[in-house]
């Protein structure tokens, strides 16, 4: 175990995409003298001990957690509450439990309803992903130089919260701290709302798939593409964003509305100047992204090119 180990016994439950890159980074960073990892799946439990995820499969999550200093749930944001009930009777007085749902509200109050106050419930939420779901899609990477959101509630004890940001820390995340309301309003603009608007999309060009078919394949790369990669996005997971963020989404969505009417109109009525403002400004907007490292400028940013020779990486 290494000297910046935090936490020497780490649970963690559910192990798709984030948990099973939490596990492979916690043994390849060395994070924890124990990890012992459970999930719902008995063919994903199998997979983990194959592969392996961690130092233990346990069977159960309420086994899994006895004696951990550290529990992290990672689950889909519906079934928090449920894992929260199982894990409740069996965590350790004094233990730091937490969470990576993509949704805090929701899943601060369906699991601090049912943990006990003996532990301390830090919720947290790392901004990373991929479209890949399962044990193998996970990669110990996946947090490096992305945000790791901490939702703490009213009168949590500060030193957990900064525990549980140095073990985020060391994964290689940056953290920040800031309340679960904030947090899924936030969100519910950076990537609930994308998440919607593919989802839409790829649907409605599906509906003209009979005509179009090869041409939507075909012209793929202009803009659609990328719609398609966040539209695969596990089903389960999204259900389950909507359905617990749906104050902030809707709100949001009803600002979209109100935009995407402004530029109809301006479409409708011809009116250049107010569509090359808005072009304009949002181009800005994502230059400021650029500056502030969030992204490359590259174009197609790490897709290689078919036909020319792979960059000299040296
Ligand atoms: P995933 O790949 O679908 O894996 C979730 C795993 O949890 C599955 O193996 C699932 O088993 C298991 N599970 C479900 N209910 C369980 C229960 N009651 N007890 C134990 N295990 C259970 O999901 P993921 O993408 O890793 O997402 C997990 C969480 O991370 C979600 O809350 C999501 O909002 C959040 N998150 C996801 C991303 C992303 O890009 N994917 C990014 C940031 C945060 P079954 O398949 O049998 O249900």
């Amino acid at each position: 175990m290494s000297d910046t180990a935090t936490f020497p016994r780490i649970a963690l439950i559910g192990l798709g995409l984030i948990g099973s890159s939490l596990a492979r980074a916690v043994m390849t960073l060395n994070l924890a003298k124990e990890l012992v990892v459970s999930d719902a799946d008995p063919a994903v439990r199998k997979r983990a001990a194959e592969i392996p995820l961690g130092h233990r499969v346990a069977a159960t999550s309420a086994d899994a957690v006895k004696d951990a200093d550290l529990v992290i749930v990672c689950v889909p944001v519906g079934a928090c509450g449920v894992v929260a009930e199982a894990i409740a009777p069996h965590l350790k007085a004094g233990a730091v439990v937490s969470d990576v749902g993509s949704v805090k509200t929701a899943v601060l109050r369906d699991m601090q309803a049912h943990l006990p106050n003996t532990v301390h419930f830090i919720p947290a939420h790392p901004v990373a992903g991929t479209e890949h779901s399962g044990p193998d899609a996970g990669f110990a990477e996946l947090f490096t130089n992305k945000w790791t959101i901490l939702t703490p509630p009213t009168g949590a004890d500060p030193a957990a919260v900064s525990k549980l940001g140095a073990f985020w820390t060391a994964l290689g995340a940056n953290v920040e701290v800031m309340s679960a309301e904030h947090h899924d309003l936030v969100l519910a603009v950076t990537s609930h709302l994308p998440h919607l608007i593919a989802y839409t999309i790829v649907g409605t060009a599906d509906e003209f798939a009979d005509v179009t078919r090869s041409e939507v394949l075909k012209f793929s790369a202009g803009g659609f593409r990328d719609f398609t990669r966040i539209a695969a996005s596990d089903p389960t997971m999204w259900r389950d964003v909507f359905l617990n963020n749906k104050d902030a989404v809707l709100e949001m969505l009803g600002a979209f509305q109100e935009d995407l009417s402004k530029l109809t109109r301006a479409i409708r009525r011809g009116d250049g100047e107010a569509l090359f403002d808005h072009f304009t400004r949002t181009r800005a907007i994502r230059r400021g992204i650029v500056n502030i490292g969030q992204d490359s400028a590259s174009p197609d940013f790490g897709r290689p090119h078919p036909h020319l020779p792979a960059k000299d990486k040296t």
